[in-house]
């Protein structure tokens, strides 16, 4: 089904256990990466993936602490040293009303979903190659407003903020940056945040009622637009965040 697009390339997709990024390493993978390395806070998760796929690479690292980046720095070094994809995709959403938004709860999203990335970024740097890619999964939400997600939208908003000037910053090095922002999809995260089984559901049926097209999206529809960014027939692009949602910032 695949092209093998990424044949001798390293590939470092965050939160790469579940989800969309699951769907992003395999995809890299299925492209004949030579080795995708995939992390989390969840060892488990992050084997039952890699038992997916022999280029799959499991290392557990927060993308929020020093010795999470020094784990991912150490695996790509033990790699050669040489990283030509990396996708920040690891990101959680908490769905809290304004009056209940302690600082505790600011900071913690914005650590994933901001402060990991920028951090990330830095420490690899070094390691990423001329012509390599940056990929950051931003979201929809980045642009609309939600009662209880305003912390998750302006993370996505900073995030959609760091693609435009990485892009501008790294280009000089020959390195495109791009993001997607999906809108919503099926995966674990709106109950890891705390949404009941039941609203989850309901949410989803929403979204499918109001959306053009009719339904929400599929990790594969997402991945397959990450890879896509990094390919070389991508080269011209950067600093874009291409949007797939169905068509629901349409209406
Ligand atoms: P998911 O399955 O919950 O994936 C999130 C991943 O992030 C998990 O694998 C999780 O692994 C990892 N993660 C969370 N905190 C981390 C930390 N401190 N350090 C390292 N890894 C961490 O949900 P998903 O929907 O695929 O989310 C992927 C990205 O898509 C997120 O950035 C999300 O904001 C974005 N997105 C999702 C949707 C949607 O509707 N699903 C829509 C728009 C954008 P561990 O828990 O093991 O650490």
């Amino acid at each position: 089904m695949f092209g093998k697009t990424f044949v001798d390339q390293y590939v470092v997709v965050t939160g790469g256990g579940t989800g969309i990024g699951r769907a992003t390493a395999l995809a890299f993978a299925e492209q004949g990466a030579a080795g995708v390395i995939i992390t989390g806070r969840r060892g488990a998760a992050l084997e039952e993936v890699a038992a997916e796929h022999e280029a799959l690479i499991p290392v557990v690292a927060d993308v929020t602490t020093p010795e999470g980046a020094d784990a991912v720095v150490a695996a790509v070094s033990e790699l050669g040293g040489q990283l030509d994809v990396l996708v920040h995709n690891a990101g959680i959403f908490r769905n809290t009303p304004l009056d209940d938004l302690g600082a505790d709860a600011v900071r913690e999203q914005l650590e994933v979903n901001v402060i990991g990335p920028v951090l990330l970024t830095g420490r690899l740097l070094p390691l990423l190659r001329e012509g390599g890619n940056i990929v950051l999964v931003s979201s929809i939400s980045a642009r609309l407003a939600g009662a209880g997600s305003s912390v998750y939208s302006a993370s996505k908003a900073a995030v959609d903020s760091l693609i435009r000037s990485w892009a501008v910053e790294l280009g000089p090095k020959r390195i495109r940056v791009n993001g997607v922002a999906p809108g919503q999809v099926e995966t674990p995260i709106l109950g890891s945040g705390g949404v009941s089984p039941e609203a989850v559901q309901d949410w989803y049926s929403v979204y499918a009622a109001s959306a053009p097209a009719g339904r929400i999206g599929k990790a594969a529809e997402v991945s397959s637009w990450i890879t896509r960014l990094a390919e070389p027939a991508s080269s011209w692009i950067t600093g874009e965040i291409i949007t797939m949602d169905g068509g629901k910032l349409l209406v």
